[in-house]
């Protein structure tokens, strides 16, 4: 939790010696709450005021990358419980868990998963993580990462047995900064001594959280700087009590040793529990979340809720208000126009591309409201869609001077032709009758 500048004032020495440039302590205290200066301008600060100053300015959850370049997973940095008093930062990644034991099926999934890439509302959705689990022997476990090396460039988990097989694995993929997870009982503190080294992240499991908060304080005095929390499997009701009170604590406690990113397993022989499990752990508020699902009903319907848990609830997401040619249009082509809301846009622009009707489709700055919104916060009114068409120099793009408006606004049809001087016609109240509509027009 940040420090104000009176919290900061009482740390320093209040002696008023000037030596930092400033005429007083609580002018240098106020300074340093605004993060203006650096504390070492002070000289005399304590050791412990130091620590504890500099603590406060951490953020509560740490920020923890696995993997590199392109490919690479950034998580936590979280500063809120609830999306609607900010917005979450990170989105939790997502991957997939394959056993070394799986032979000629490990490339046939890493196939599946490399093309589970999706667009909506003009985003890319893409999984994030390939988590290979030992089952066998460390040779066993190297063979599969070799071939996971080869046929994914997706960040790592590593889930290994033995201190043998992560030494091993770790020499042939510290390229791609793993995440390190020692399961079954191992001695926590050899393996912090090789993510020290590589300074790799690593999970620090413990069922309970006063077991994983000592846990995490015994990895930090080992001098690992980038942990990942995991509690375990557990029922749905027990896991989600365990990421709230992590976050709750590290938020409003300021409890540094679950300051850090969760990853929670939702592992299940049914696709429709697992699917449920993960979404639920995505919703609150799992850093990372692994599945061994690989069809793309389930990583779809995972990354589009991911998506809407991810964007700023205040910032309705939106497409640049202009004019979008869709197909060959030619001066014959219809006009349509709607908002610049992206839900609303490319729900047109599907039903437009589906008609085989190429059209012009005018995107109208409401703000990203959707139409029925924008038109009752009068940001899609008459006069908006004239500017809007006047702006983009619309009337020089076609040869007709005819435009299409949603159905819902039909009400608008009159004022809007006498202020555009186009002529109006009213389309369908929803995008799926537009292919009908448009066809009808030729
Ligand atoms: Fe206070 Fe330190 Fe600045 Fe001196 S140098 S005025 S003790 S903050």
């Amino acid at each position: 939790m940040a420090l104000s500048g009176l919290d900061i004032y009482k740390l320093l020495p209040k002696t008023n010696c000037r030596a930092c440039g400033f005429p007083t302590c609580l002018a240098f205290a106020m300074q340093l709450a605004k993060k203006a200066v650096n504390l070492d301008k002070c000289p005399y600060v304590s050791a412990e005021a130091k620590r504890a100053i500099e603590a406060s300015s951490q953020p509560p959850i740490k920020i923890v990358t696995i993997g590199t370049g392109e490919n690479k997973l950034e998580i936590g940095n979280e500063t809120v419980l609830f999306r609607h008093e900010e917005k979450f930062f990170n989105p939790c990644g997502i991957g997939f868990i394959i056993d070394d034991n799986e032979g000629v099926n490990i490339r046939r999934k890493l196939e599946k998963i490399n093309r589970l890439k999706f667009e909506r509302v003009g985003q890319k959705l893409e999984v994030n993580l390939i988590c290979l689990r030992q089952q066998g022997n460390p040779r066993q476990f190297t063979e599969a990462l070799n071939l996971v090396l080869k046929d994914t460039p997706l960040a790592l988990v590593l889930m290994v047995k033995d201190i043998q097989t992560l030494q091993d694995a770790l020499q042939i993929s510290k390229e791609r900064r793993p995440l390190i997870y020692p399961v079954a009982n191992q001695d926590y503190l050899s393996i912090a001594k090789i993510a020290k080294y590589f300074k790799f992240p690593l999970v620090a499991y413990a069922y309970n959280l006063d077991e994983l908060s000592n846990l995490v304080q015994e990895l930090d005095r080992a001098g690992v700087a980038d942990i990942v929390l995991d509690t375990g499997r557990k029922s749905v009701a027990d896991k989600i009590w365990d990421l709230t009170q992590i976050r709750r604590l590290a938020l409003k406690k300021n409890y540094r040793s679950l300051g850090y990113p969760v990853l929670a397993v939702a592992e299940n022989d049914d696709p429709y529990t697992e699917a449920q499990e993960a979404a639920t752990y995505i919703t609150k508020y799992a850093g990372i979340v692994l599945l061994k699902g690989i069809d793309s009903w389930e990583a779809l319907s995972l990354l589009t809720l991911r998506q809407n848990i991810y964007s700023d609830p205040q910032k309705p997401l939106q497409v640049e208000p202009k004019v979008y040619p869709i197909g060959q249009v030619t001066s014959d082509s219809p006009v349509l126009v709607t908002t610049n809301f992206s839900l609303t846009y490319y729900t047109v622009l599907g039903e437009v591309e589906a008609s085989k009707v190429p059209s012009y489709i005018v995107s109208v700055d409401t703000e990203g409201m959707s139409v029925l919104t924008a038109w009752a916060a009068e940001k899609f009114t008459p006069e908006s869609i004239s500017n809007c068409l006047n702006k983009f120099k619309i009337s020089e793009m076609v040869s007709h001077n005819t435009l299409i408006i949603p159905g819902y606004v039909a009400v608008m049809s009159g004022e809007l032709e006498e202020q555009s001087g186009w002529k109006v016609a009213v389309g369908p109240k929803e995008a799926a009758g537009i292919p009908s509509f448009l066809k009808n027009l030729q």
